[in-house]
């Protein structure tokens, strides 16, 4: 099932132990959508500024992505986003967030946009979200992310957003400070049980039923309303830029879901879905920006696959314990 995703094209400028780069292409929706590429049709909807080079959108074209939804505004800037990494690279500091063009945006989604069957949310200002989940009412399987700066400044509509969505993608930490809750399971529990005011008592009852929670080098865990299962991240020796993990973890979650339209959302489903989401996360981190996943290939993502399969296996034969 074709699969449109909204969210930020950026430029960023990364500062880690092992490099930098200045203003390399960027954006939650960019490596959601590379990602994305090696399962379905892909359409970015989303605004850049007239500085933004037509090389950059290459790098999607060459991956089959739609970019006819990307908006250039004359005389506007590319959104710019500067962060700096220590020793642990699981704690970032940001240095600057421009929003430039996404300010007063209004996204305009055409036909092909709104008549797929996919949504994914990617992490920008939640009434943005809001309005593109508007134009898609009929979306099969919607997921969102967001970020602690929305939760803090735009907490009420980024509920209100995640409450007419089935999946929310959130770090461990976003997923503690959103609900006030310091457990990950109690957390998760309570955004399952939010739904839109107007569809709490009807039979159409929506609202999020399956809860993603990144924990970066540590993993991912997954909480549906009976259901729970982890993974660690793939073992790497060499992390050079974790920028865009967990869009590009979004972007392999939700493709394998799309590229599987006949199955239901099962716990089956959803595990699988997993694997594929740390693998692509995985190739990410190894260079910077889009750097490694832009000459990924499909056998790499199935080398990789099968080696973390082998590496979560266990037997479960239970051991008669003394006592
Ligand atoms: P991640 O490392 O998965 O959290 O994603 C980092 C990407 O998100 C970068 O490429 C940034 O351009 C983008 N980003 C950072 N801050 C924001 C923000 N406030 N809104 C939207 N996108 C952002």
């Amino acid at each position: 099932m074709p699969i449109t995703v909204v969210g930020s094209i950026a430029y960023d400028t990364v500062k880690t132990p092992f490099g930098a780069r200045e203003r390399m292409l960027g954006g939650a929706a960019v490596h959601f959508a590379l990602a994305a590429s090696f399962f379905d049709d892909v359409r970015v909807v989303g605004p850049v500024g007239d500085d933004f080079g037509e090389e950059q959108l290459a790098v999607l074209r060459r991956r089959g992505v739609d970019v006819s939804d990307v908006e250039r505004i004359e005389g506007g800037k590319t959104f710019f986003w500067q962060g700096e990494y220590g020793w642990d690279l699981n704690s970032r500091e940001t240095l600057d967030t421009q929003l430039g063009v996404f300010e007063g945006f209004t996204p305009k989604l055409s036909e092909q946009s709104r008549s797929s069957e996919v949504l994914f949310l990617a992490n920008i200002q939640p009434d943005l979200q809001r309005d593109v989940r508007e134009q898609l009412p009929h979306a099969r399987f919607v997921a969102l992310d967001s970020m602690n700066l929305w939760i803090d400044i735009a907490r009420d509509s980024l509920v209100r957003a995640i409450e007419n969505v089935d999946c929310v993608i959130l770090n461990d930490a976003e997923l503690r400070q959103l609900t006030g809750k310091p457990n990950l399971v109690t957390a998760a529990r309570e955004i399952l049980s939010w739904t839109a005011a107007e569809q709490a008592s009807t039979a159409q009852r929506r609202g999020p039923s399956v809860i993603v929670a990144k924990q970066g080098e540590y993993g991912a865990a997954l909480v549906t309303r009976d259901g729970f299962f982890a993974l660690p991240a793939y073992p790497l020796e060499s992390v050079i830029d974790p920028t865009g993990a967990g869009d590009t973890f979004a972007g392999g979650l939700v493709g394998y879901i799309a590229a599987h339209p006949d199955e239901t959302l099962s716990d089956g489903l959803l595990r699988r879905a997993m694997a594929h989401a740390t693998v692509l996360a995985s190739f990410n981190v190894e260079e910077f920006g889009t750097e490694r996943v832009e000459r990924l290939t499909g056998n790499e993502i199935v080398a990789r696959i099968q080696e973390l399969h082998a590496m979560t296996q266990f037997s479960g034969a239970p051991l008669a314990l003394r006592g």
